[in-house]
């Protein structure tokens, strides 16, 4: 496979680093500094929606990766992207003070539910059973549009339990409204287009590596990117993919992405 590939699509948390501590994974930083010896293209295809991709860029470098703000891409950036070919109107958003901050400093209309043309769910531990039936009638009575940063299942907390992710909230308001939400994050092919966009690259000349099966690879692979599962995050047992059907499957399973070619064609 590796052949024919010319620039790699990567994952970070559970694949650079994991979650509890934003801690590199052993061999992982040698490894990255080889890829950008070999000035191989690459870009972080992250769904993190907790900091700016600004602080992520900083917390990244605080770390030893020497990563520059065009080498990653968050829904933050993506969603962006979307506003400026799709005016959202008015926003009700779901999600953290950081998102409502970065939002309205892009020159976004914030608002309560009622008025909203949009409805922007973010991960948020302080989201509340009010909020969600606000949501629920800007979609539901009002038609506003519902947009998603990302839809992941679930993440492992800082003391490394499970915790329910956006995705798990996203399908509540889905299934109470019969409304599909809008996803700006992976595993949206928008998302993918605009990160092959970034490194210049075709979507058969590049590969996605992941640690999650459903919320990155499979949209990846549907676009034509290759894709390798890693099980240094989420997912330490590979049974997990017992789940998707065959043409859902990553093309390659790995344990690491230090067994990831640095020098490709
Ligand atoms: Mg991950």
């Amino acid at each position: 496979m590796w052949e024919s590939i010319r620039g790699l699509l990567v994952d970070r948390d559970g694949v650079l680093t994991c979650s509890p501590g934003n801690v590199p994974l052993p061999g992982v930083l040698p490894w990255m500094k080889e890829l950008q010896h070999h000035k191989t293209p690459f870009l972080i295809a992250s769904n993190h929606t907790l900091s700016s991709p600004d602080e992520a860029v900083h917390d990244l470098n605080r770390v030893g990766f020497d990563v520059k703000l065009n080498q990653i891409l968050t829904p933050l950036c993506v969603l962006m992207e979307y506003f400026k070919r799709r005016n959202p109107g008015n926003v009700f958003v779901i999600g953290t003070d950081l998102l409502k901050n970065y939002l309205k400093d892009n020159g976004i209309q914030l608002t309560q539910a009622y008025g909203a043309q949009t409805v922007l769910m973010g991960f948020c531990r302080d989201l509340t059973y009010q909020e969600m039936s606000d949501a629920l009638t800007a979609v539901h009575i009002n038609k506003a549009d519902f947009i998603a940063l990302h839809q992941n299942r679930l993440f492992m907390d800082r003391s490394g339990k499970l915790e329910l992710g956006l995705g798990a909230w996203v399908k509540a308001i889905e299934y109470a409204t019969g409304v599909q939400s809008l996803i700006v994050g992976k595993p949206n092919p928008f998302y993918y287009e605009i990160a092959l966009n970034r490194i210049g690259l075709r979507a058969d000349e590049a590969v996605m590596i992941s640690d999650d099966p459903f919320g990155d690879l499979w949209g990846a692979k549907q676009i034509g990117i290759r894709t390798v599962f890693l099980t240094s995050g989420k997912y330490p047992d590979s049974m997990v993919l017992n789940q998707l059907t065959v043409d859902q499957k990553p093309d390659l399973v790995m344990s690491s992405i230090k067994d990831v070619p640095t020098l490709l064609v």
